[in-house]
């Protein structure tokens, strides 16, 4: 009899494995679900409680993990005493193992996940049958993932002595289990000291870095894929994917249909509208000067529409969730536009790691945008000022300090980036917006620490202001505010980003 055991959790395309390992004279040994899914779909099979003489025991912690199970895929089949041993205790051979895990790295993406739901997440049977099938390649074939059906099937049909084939699948086995288990520790991580290891693979040569002198490439951590699939353009730089990141991680910040422009890794126009071809022209009309050769971010699928819009101008990167046919045959004409699906089911970094000449920064993401507010002055916002005031303070946060956004109808009119002093990213962002800035909003990375960029907003007619507190002259700037008849919000958390 040869066993080939089953025990999946994803279940795609099981049965035309199976089909094929039935027609090859294999008997399906199954854990219970997956058996119980099997029979309905009409295979014959054996349950693995059947061969251990052990139902499952403790809510199904403990299914396969049994000496007639692993000694059957652990033997060494050239070894006559290791053989001797199977015969001895009447332990059938198991040649395959089709396994693959509970899904710990989705479960703990819900950010509602209780410690008891991830803990019950770790599969431990299934790691220890993958290693063991894994372990003794010369002889078993494990399948770790239905991604390579399609080859064990064509493996099974040559049946060559396939040595080259079942250290391939090894290593994807060992692969997968390293991957989990850093998953895990990740997870369970409360502090940086917990994080071990930083586990760096490279899986893109790049050009050159920042410039032509400086070599580079693109690592992911625990060999993770490529976070995004390039359909079509010219070959990605250090500094696309640099801004390519900026970019995505501002538009993940809205939920309505939102497009963010970026330039040398600040955004130069930002827009939020239910119509996503209106985003994209309040995105663009922001700043068309800088908005040329810029990467642009789309949250939404791009169909037809936006894509012609696009391809107007001159960019250098489009990145969104998803496209339509018909908006990649338009990209197509413009062979040198890179154009990038961001893949949002390969897990995030734990932590944001920043590297010095000397040593690296490791610090948790900013992904609050504020606990509470209050508002400072007796002109009030409506539910509509509260609304623009927050599109503002969104984008700010994804400016380089010193930080300052005027917006209104949830497009940017003016950012100041990356100024020594706050009031002279106020007055670039003012000067920006112009005109324009009658009755719009402004919100700022951090306090004003003087009164000075209140009043010059005032003057420019902005309508309301949003800021965090904690300046020792916060009451001079709220007086500032109240004099000028502004609306002035303070939020509490700060924005800095170096
Ligand atoms: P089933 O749904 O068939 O009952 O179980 C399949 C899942 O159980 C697979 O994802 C497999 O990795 C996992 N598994 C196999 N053996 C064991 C075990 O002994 N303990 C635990 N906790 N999981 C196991």
């Amino acid at each position: 009899m040869k066993y080939a055991l089953i025990s999946v959790w994803d279940k795609t395309d099981l049965e035309k494995l199976c089909n094929k390992i039935i027609n090859k004279g294999y008997t399906l040994l199954a854990t219970s679900s997956t058996a119980k899914y099997l029979k309905e779909k009409g295979f014959e099979v054996k349950e693995t409680s059947e061969l251990t003489g052990f139902s499952e025991l403790i809510g199904g912690r403990v299914k396969t993990l049994h000496p007639k199970i692993f000694a059957g895929i652990l033997a060494r089949r050239d070894n006559p005493k290791d053989m001797e041993d199977l015969k001895k205790e009447n332990i059938p051979l198991i040649d395959i193992v089709v396994c693959n895990l509970y899904p710990f790295q989705q479960v703990i993406k819900n950010k509602n996940t209780t410690l008891e739901e991830a803990l019950e997440n770790i599969d431990i049977g299934g790691v220890s049958l993958l290693r063991a099938a894994a372990k003794n390649f010369p002889f078993v074939l494990v399948v770790p993932s239905p991604k390579y059906y399609d080859e064990v099937i064509n493996y099974l049909e040559k049946e060559d002595n396939g040595l080259e084939f079942r250290r391939r699948m090894a290593i994807k086995a060992f692969s997968i289990t390293s991957t989990y288990d850093n998953a895990i520790m990740n997870y369970l991580a409360q502090t940086f000291e917990d994080v071990i290891s930083l586990n760096l693979t490279k899986k893109l040569d790049l050009r050159y870095g920042e410039n032509p002198q400086q070599k580079a490439g693109f690592y992911t951590l625990n060999d993770e894929d490529l976070p995004f699939i390039q359909y079509q353009g010219k070959e990605l730089s250090y500094n696309n994917l640099l801004d390519t990141d900026s970019a995505w991680n501002l538009i993940k910040e809205f939920d309505e249909p939102t497009v963010a422009i970026i330039k040398h890794n600040n955004p130069c126009g930002v827009a939020s509208d239910n119509d996503s071809l209106k985003a994209f022209i309040k995105a663009f009309e922001s700043d068309p000067v800088s908005a040329y050769g810029g990467i642009v971010a789309c949250n939404f699928e791009i169909d037809e529409n936006v894509a012609k819009e696009i391809t107007k101008h001159f960019f250098e990167v489009i990145v969104a969730p998803s496209y339509k046919e018909e908006a990649l045959k338009v990209f197509s004409q413009k062979k040198n536009l890179r154009v990038l699906k961001y893949r949002e089911d390969i897990p995030e970094n734990p932590f944001e790691i920043r590297s010095l000449r000397r040593g690296v920064l490791v610090q948790s993401f900013n992904d609050i945008l504020f606990d509470n507010y209050e508002v400072k002055t007796s002109a009030k916002p409506t539910q509509k000022d509260m609304e623009e005031l927050i599109f503002a303070l969104k984008v700010v946060k994804h400016v380089k300090s010193n930080a300052i956004v005027v917006s209104k109808d949830k497009q940017t009119l003016g950012i100041g980036a990356g100024q020594m002093n706050r009031v002279n990213a106020v007055k670039i962002a003012l000067e920006q917006a112009g005109e324009k800035a009658k009755e719009a909003y402004l919100a700022s990375d951090a306090f004003f620490p003087f009164p000075d960029s209140i009043e010059l907003a005032a003057k420019y007619g902005i309508k309301a202001i949003i800021q965090p507190g904690g300046s020792i002259r916060d009451n001079e700037v709220i007086e500032a505010a109240e004099k000028n008849n502004l609306i002035l919000v303070m939020i509490s958390s700060r924005h800095f980003r170096h």
